[in-house]
């Protein structure tokens, strides 16, 4: 599913250039579930991002389903994230000025899914992420925990190829966070693959594998 080869990332800034990645190589298969861990600043988000899309590489390769993504144009990886890629954050990053269901509903209506088709997919992901009760509230008036369930919600409703997850536990406590990952693990039973950046061994224990970066590299865990 995903492949990418000797990935470079260099961040130019007025003075320095940071090696945020410095060759990474590694491969994620369909219905996998794999952990990133690593020190702060070692590039988890950096390579998070540049396999979500948001970001190209400096150089290297990275393969989405065979076909090569790393050099797109933004219009290009733009189009090619709607439906492919679901992003959960640490911060949830959900709109507050819409209400949990239109939260829900963006990748949809960016697909350009039909109201009445919507509708059934948002409520359905509601249910299963069991904040149908909470469709009309906002993300303000929301625990930590379930705003970060809206948000998978919001990641997996377009049934995306594969989740991306950037410390999706980070700001919960222990029960929320349990119960976050047990939605993960829930989906990823189900057959979606999931790849999860954590600084937390317990949550990474969810995972089928782990791969461990430092300084930029992969230090272990490329095979599965
Ligand atoms: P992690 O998520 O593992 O904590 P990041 O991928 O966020 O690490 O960052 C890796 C390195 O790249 C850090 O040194 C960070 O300061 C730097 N970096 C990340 N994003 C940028 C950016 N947009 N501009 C400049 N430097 C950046
Ligand atoms: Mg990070």
């Amino acid at each position: 599913m995903i492949k990418v080869t000797n990935l470079i990332k260099s961040f130019l800034t007025t003075e320095v250039e940071t090696l945020a990645l410095n060759g990474v190589s590694m491969e994620i298969k369909e219905h996998e579930f794999v952990a990133i861990m690593g020190p702060s600043g070692c590039g988890k988000s950096t390579l998070l991002n540049i396999l979500g899309l948001l970001d190209n590489p400096t150089s290297g390769e990275y393969y989405l389903d065979g076909e090569e993504v790393g050099h797109l144009k933004e219009s290009a990886r733009t189009n090619l994230r709607k439906g492919n890629i679901g992003f959960v954050f640490q911060s949830f990053n959900l709109i507050d000025e819409l209400n949990v269901f239109e939260n829900v509903e963006l990748p949809l209506i960016y697909l350009k899914i039909g109201a009445k088709e919507r509708k059934k997919r948002v409520n359905e992901i509601l249910q299963k992420m069991n904040i149908s009760h909470r469709a009309k509230h906002f993300p303000q008036q929301l625990s930590g925990g379930q705003q970060q369930r809206v948000a998978i919600a919001r990641a997996v409703v377009a049934n995306p190829k594969i989740i991306l997850a950037d410390e999706p536990t980070g700001n919960l406590d222990s029960t929320n966070g349990k119960e976050v990952m047990e939605l993960l693990s829930q989906l990823h039973e189900e057959g979606t693959t999931i790849l999860m950046v954590t600084h937390s061994l317990h949550d990474a224990q969810y995972a089928d594998r782990i791969i461990n970066l430092f300084d930029g590299k992969v230090v272990s865990g490329v095979i599965g």
